[in-house]
């Protein structure tokens, strides 16, 4: 088939290459020219771990190109994706469609023949119709139906969960636009994914409820974890105790900083935005928010008070600056908002993120940006992880002690094991988890 994938973000890019990997012949269009022009180099603009070996492979199969021009894209495709961001809105959190009206109103304008316009952007409900208003208002003569086909990957394992989803969902209107987005994901029937077929309406919401659950999943163990520090229990003990429960499940249950990223944070904004707008309060997401924006401010706190409680004039070392490892990903990380609180209680800040630096300097100042951990931990007074990227996983303890002023680090991804720092002669704080200090020689 042919496809138009309209956006190469996160999600465009790997969603295109993917397509093209399924055996379809994939254009993809941004109106960011330098991006495009970087993908015709055979530069990949984001990082997401195997992408870049994906791309090569299918570009010169001839499967797979980029252009700006999205005429050349979408004249004769049988299927268009909007892959374009879809931010919060100041104010009041509500998603921002322009880029995905701004986007229907281009495609209707190129279409040519009978095409089906998917939307893989996250969106509220009642996007699609409003895409399909727009488009037949645009071309009043086009043949076109609108279909929703909400992502679900996650950056960093992005390749992975397009081509072993837990499911797919798709909102079509139609057996023909039903037809048409089976043969797009064929190669999945093989390996038995169910393909949930339902209205254009659950399949946007559909995508919201699941991440609002899970970002209300992780918003729980957080909790849990602060109750777990005041009565001295370990929250990982906690978590394993009632993941295996086949009714809660395992996974998402690491207490951490609080969540973040170019998803939760705004798709949870934009659920509670929406049941207002309907008269159906999401109360639980409501303060799923409120504790989660509150927890990234109370991680700073954190490291302060494990710095004596005033980091004025001393230096932390900071691990890790991306919300999660494997991405250079920066939107809504919780180091935004620990770095510059330490920063302004006094302390310098010396940084290092294995793929996050370029991002991260355009949202960060006065930093000093070190070269690896051993180099940010050079003469500082405390050492935070803020993000598991695994070369923090095995660092060098006895390198570390001498290199930091004291022996201190704050982990605030659970990385080490409380028995293991105290050995090495840390003071080790973490979350939900006994700070412990090392035990007094003789
Ligand atoms: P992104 O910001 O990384 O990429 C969006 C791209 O679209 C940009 O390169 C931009 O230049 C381009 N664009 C905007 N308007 C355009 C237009 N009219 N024509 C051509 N290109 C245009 O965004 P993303 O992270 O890939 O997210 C895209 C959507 O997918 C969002 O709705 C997001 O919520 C959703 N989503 C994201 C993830 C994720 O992990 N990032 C996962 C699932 C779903």
């Amino acid at each position: 088939m042919r496809v138009a994938m309209i956006g190469t973000g996160y999600v465009g890019l790997v969603s295109g290459t993917c397509f093209s990997e399924f055996g379809h012949t994939v254009i993809c269009v941004d109106k960011n020219p330098d991006r495009i022009s970087a993908l015709q180099r055979g530069e990949i603009p984001i990082f997401e771990p195997g992408l870049e070996d994906l791309v090569d492979r299918n570009v010169k199969a001839g499967r797979l190109s980029f252009t700006q021009d999205i005429k050349a894209a979408v004249d004769g495709a049988d299927a268009v994706f909007i892959a374009v961001g879809t931010p919060s809105r100041r104010g009041d959190g509500e998603a921002d469609l322009s880029y995905v009206y701004a986007a229907a109103k281009e495609i209707a304008q190129a279409m040519n023949g009978f095409t089906l316009v998917v939307t893989k952007s996250t969106v509220p409900v009642g996007t699609g119709r409003e895409v399909e208003r727009i488009i037949r208002e645009t071309r009043p003569d086009a043949d076109f139906e609108v279909a929703s086909n909400p992502e679900f990957l996650r950056e960093g394992a992005a390749i992975e969960d397009f081509m072993r989803p837990d499911r797919v969902v798709c909102g079509a209107q139609s057996e023909r636009s039903r037809e048409i987005l089976r043969n797009l994901y064929r190669p999945l029937y093989l390996n038995e994914t169910p393909i949930l077929f339902t209205e254009l309406e659950t399949a946007e919401l559909i995508k919201y409820a699941a991440n609002a659950f899970l970002a209300m999943k992780i918003t729980f163990i957080n909790e849990v974890a602060d109750l777990c520090e005041r009565v001295k229990v370990n929250v990982q003990d906690v978590a394993r105790g009632i993941g295996l429960d086949g009714r809660i499940g395992s996974k998402f249950l690491h207490a951490g900083p609080g969540y973040g990223g170019s998803c939760f944070p705004k798709d949870t904004l934009a659920l509670v935005a929406t049941g207002r707008k309907y008269q159906a309060p999401l109360r639980i997401i409501e303060t799923v928010i409120d504790i989660n924006d509150r927890r990234k401010r109370h991680m700073a706190d954190k490291i302060i008070g494990a710095c004596g409680d005033s980091v004025a004039g001393k230096t932390v070392a900071v691990l890790g600056l991306t919300f999660k490892p494997e991405t250079d990903d920066m939107r809504d990380s919780p180091s935004l908002d620990i770095v510059p609180t330490l920063q302004a209680a006094g302390a310098t800040v010396r940084a290092y993120d294995p793929e996050g630096i370029p991002e991260a300097k355009k949202l960060l100042k006065d930093v000093v940006w070190c070269s690896d951990a051993y180099d940010a931990a050079n003469g500082a007074d405390a050492l935070a992880i803020l993000t598991e990227w695994n070369q923090f996983r095995a660092l060098d303890l006895r390198r570390l002690k001498t290199l930091l002023k004291q022996p201190l680090m704050v982990d605030l991804r659970n990385i080490y094991k409380p028995a293991e720092m105290q050995q090495a002669g840390f003071t080790y704080h973490s979350i939900g988890r006994p700070v412990v200090a090392p035990k007094a020689s003789g």
